[in-house]
């Protein structure tokens, strides 16, 4: 289970509706109950391809704990790609597939395995 933000939702999805046809690729930071509570925008992985991060360019902080990245198509399944950098980066992931609504959020573990989410006020 994955606890988020319903105010982090809104920026996840404001973000993929105003880089698409690009993807946006952010982390995920937490609190102490564990809830997913900001976002954590990395300049050096803006512009490119979310399989294309240089992992070993970003700094780990103990409140990072995963990822978000939106597909401009209608599938939110990870790659190959994404797949890799899950292993690396994180326990938690989220995948936001066009047209960019809650319904189109999925999460994953590092892994890949589907993780049900929910959303917190
Ligand atoms: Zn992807």
């Amino acid at each position: 289970m994955i606890k988020i933000k319903e105010q982090v939702i809104e920026s996840i999805t404001l973000a993929a509706k105003s880089v698409y046809p690009d993807e946006f690729i952010s982390m995920l930071g937490r609190n102490k109950e564990n809830e997913i509570t900001e976002l954590v925008i990395f300049p050096a992985v803006y512009g490119k391809n979310f399989s294309s991060i240089r992992t070993d360019l970003i700094p780990f902080d103990k409140s990072i704990v995963g990822t978000i990245h939106s597909h401009p198509s209608n599938n939110n399944n990870p790659s190959q790609g994404d797949l890799k950098v899950f292993s690396a980066l994180g326990e938690i992931h989220l995948i936001i597939c066009w047209p960019f609504n809650l319904d189109n959020l999925k999460g994953f573990d590092r892994k890949g395995k589907e993780t049900e989410i929910e959303v917190v006020r």
